[in-house]
């Protein structure tokens, strides 16, 4: 593996507003910067995305057909993915690839296993601490490699409020459960009051240390990140922790470090979770940057994520290997707050992290190791 230094690359500013030769350039900046209008104006269609994406006639084919996972990107995010270009590291993350339709045979619908461990509406428990709490399928756009396109964007729509209630009975009467993970689909398209009041319903629960919720607004409609929002996801008696999905330098625009900003000003802490991905982030420059420009937006970079072996995705992927050889180009050569930690998640049982190896070998008095410029060195091992 190689222990060369990632050459840093500039940080590229994207526009803040719908650019002027963009398709949007009419649209007036109170509708472009209103949230609800840039998800009824979302693109869904070959014709509506023909617009500003190459849409190859086997596309068209495809898409038209429409029995491929569901398509739907903000005109915001569209804005930001250079036109007809299919190469653009932000494109191929939203736009779908005929490829999708080549499954491989270890690929698989419910790549996390996460199913059987449905226990309550709502509820994936699966680890003995903490729980996964969905509360909606419906998400600002649709990411092509969705570890959950089995469900999300399937009609399931949001928890009712039955559902929701047993969900929350089950988090109340298990003692073991100190932290909730609340996810879907995206919670931040939940409404402000009806978000506050889960919160709010959390906060009681008298085992729990805290609340975590997983999203990509701030990234796919930074607009959704107004001060009512923030208002409902202020501090409680327990913190709330958000961890936002961005994968590109790219992604971090100018709007988007401003929606993170009111977060933080919010009082709640931000992390980072990234997904691998081939042509969109997988060299060690761009990750770099990635995870420095989240730091800069007060996001502490937190798990870099392999690509689940979702159905169809496998032009998105990289091998385990070539991931490792990206952490260890990361390691040592950037400050240990810009490196998460790189995961793989097996099917049912649970998350492992991976760690380049840098122990060559291991005598009884004496431990071999590399350090991240490749030299090698002998450390003491002797407990006394
Ligand atoms: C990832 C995940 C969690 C949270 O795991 P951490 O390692 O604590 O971040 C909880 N439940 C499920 C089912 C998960 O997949």
């Amino acid at each position: 593996m190689s222990n060369r230094a990632p050459t840093p690359v500039q940080p590229v500013h994207a526009p803040s507003a719908a650019p002027a030769d963009s398709l949007w350039r009419d649209v007036a900046p109170a509708d472009w910067n209103d949230w609800r209008w840039q998800l009824r104006n979302r693109l869904r269609t070959a014709d509506e995305l023909s617009q500003h994406f190459t849409i190859t006639p086997e596309l068209r084919t495809f898409l038209d057909a429409g029995r491929g996972f569901e398509v739907a990107v903000t005109p915001y995010f569209a804005a930001l993915c250079r036109p007809f270009d299919p190469t653009c590291p932000l494109t191929r993350q939203i736009l779908p690839d005929v490829a999708e339709a080549t499954v491989r045979d270890f690929e698989r619908a419910d790549p996390l296993g996460e199913d059987p461990h449905r226990k309550a509406p709502g509820i994936v428990h699966k680890y003995p601490d903490r729980v996964l709490l969905l509360v909606t399928d419906t998400c600002a756009a649709y990411c092509r490699y969705c570890t959950r396109a089995r469900w999300v964007a399937s009609g399931a729509d949001t928890l009712g409020t039955a559902e929701l209630d047993a969900g929350i009975a089950y988090i109340a009467r298990t003692p073991a459960i100190r932290d909730v993970l609340i996810s879907g689909g995206d919670p931040l398209l939940l409404s402000s009051a009806k978000l506050a009041a889960i919160l709010d319903r959390l906060a009681a629960i008298p085992h729990l240390r805290f609340i975590r919720l997983g999203t990509r607004v701030p990234v796919f409609l930074p607009q959704r990140i107004d001060a009512a929002l923030v208002h409902a996801l202020r501090p409680r008696r327990i913190p709330l922790f958000i961890n936002v999905h961005c994968n590109h330098f790219v992604e971090l625009a100018p709007e988007v470090r401003a929606s993170l900003g009111r977060l933080a000003d919010g009082g709640i802490s931000l992390g980072g979770q990234t997904v691998l991905l081939r042509g969109v982030n997988d060299d060690a420059a761009t990750l770099q940057e990635t995870f420095y420009a989240l730091l800069s937006a007060r996001v502490r970079p937190y798990y870099l994520f392999h690509c689940d072996p979702i159905r169809g995705s496998a032009h998105l992927r990289t091998s385990v290997d070539a991931g490792l050889a990206l952490m260890r180009q990361l390691l040592g050569h950037t400050s240990g707050m810009a490196v998460p930690k790189y995961v793989i998640d097996l099917e049912g049982g649970g998350k492992i992290p991976l760690w380049p190896d840098f122990v060559e070998h291991i005598d009884r008095s004496v431990l071999h190791v590399t350090n991240f410029r490749g030299e090698t060195w002998r450390y003491v091992n002797h407990a006394d």
